[in-house]
């Protein structure tokens, strides 16, 4: 961090913020020019409020070198994190689908779904048993029976089940679910992500509707700072002034994120499109920008489904889309 101290700013001022910066553990360099001082911070600056010093009547300017986020920076851990599930890998250099309905509807329905997914190539069964709707008088989701449905499901195909969680105070249902969500809503919800880096699950974060690459990696941070460090992240489409998507797909955020993070990136082009036919150019896209994984809503009647029928592919159009991205990937390797 680079803190550029005004000109006329007297010794015993400088002095004073000196000695408050290494009192945080952080060694100051110091260079008098013509104009003015600046001061170099050398040592763990995530923790300095940038704000607080740039609000100082000494200084004129705080520029941040290197990002606040630590456990999720790629430089301090070069290597990817691979998050094993039950024995699938995620982040290891192959795709790992995340398929099913927006909700859990019925045992059928998230049943027959759940074998239907597997068979076209999926991993991880999704479904939401609790819904954040927009409306207060939309299907709100089963609840804790749609989650007792989900390890029903899983039970009956094997599959690892991946489910969001709004409230903390559900934390102790969520016991048998393999891969906890924090939806786009909830990103910022940092009591949530504290009581989450304490449990041991993977954990799937959606980027929040309009926040930027680097508020998502420091959300993950909280949850990372807890000591959980099983964090994947999804690309879900941010809200932009495009009304003819029900989101924008940030395809550069996804390789973007894979230099920043060495964290596994998700990417879900079905909230992104919110229209089923743009889902699968979206996650051809995704996997071309080198995604470790896509999460795709499928359902078995997308016109009955309680909850965003018109994104939601068939079990034939997803399987088409695994196939698909499955020849994309063998590309980006140079195999083709
Ligand atoms: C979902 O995955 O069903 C969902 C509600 O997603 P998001 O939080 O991205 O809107
Ligand atoms: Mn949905």
């Amino acid at each position: 961090m680079v803190v550029v101290v005004k000109k006329g700013t007297n010794e015993q001022q400088l002095s004073h913020l000196v000695d408050w910066l290494r009192s945080m553990n952080i060694d100051v360099q110091t260079s008098e020019g013509q104009y003015e001082t600046v001061l170099g911070l050398i040592g763990d600056t995530s923790r300095i409020d940038m704000d607080l010093i740039s609000g100082l009547d000494i200084v004129d300017s705080v520029t941040r070198i290197t990002e606040p986020y630590k456990s999720a920076n790629r430089k301090f851990h070069p290597d990817d994190t691979v998050i094993d599930v039950c024995g699938h890998k995620i982040g290891d250099g192959n795709l790992a689908y995340i398929a099913g309905p927006c909700s859990v509807e019925s045992p059928a329905q998230i049943t027959s779904i759940a074998k239907e997914v597997k068979e076209a190539g999926a991993a991880f069964l999704r479904g939401g048993a609790f819904k954040p709707r927009t409306s207060p008088y939309a299907f709100q989701g089963m609840g804790a029976e749609g989650l007792r449905l989900l390890e029903t499901a899983k039970k009956e195909t094997g599959m690892p089940i991946v489910t969001e969680i709004m409230d903390l105070r559900h934390l102790d249902l969520f016991e048998n679910v393999d891969v906890i969500q924090v939806g786009a809503r909830n990103m910022q919800n940092f009591e949530l992500l504290k009581e989450l880096g304490k449990t041991d699950k993977p954990i799937l974060l959606k980027r929040g509707l309009s926040a930027t690459m680097e508020e998502l990696l420091m959300s993950a941070e909280y949850i990372m700072a807890g000591g959980n460090s099983k964090v994947m992240l999804c690309e879900r489409g941010i809200r932009t002034f495009e009304p003819y998507t029900r989101n924008t797909m940030d395809i550069s955020a996804i390789a973007l994120l894979k230099e920043k993070t060495h964290l596994p990136i998700i990417a879900d082009p079905s909230h992104a499109a919110g229209i089923s036919r743009l889902v699968r150019p979206l996650a051809l896209a995704a996997v071309a920008a080198g995604a470790d994984g896509l999460m795709i809503e499928v359902h078995n009647d997308p016109k009955h489904a309680l909850c965003d029928g018109p994104q939601a592919l068939t079990p034939p159009q997803f399987a088409q889309v695994v196939r698909e991205a499955e020849a994309i990937k063998q590309v980006m390797r140079g195999n083709i």
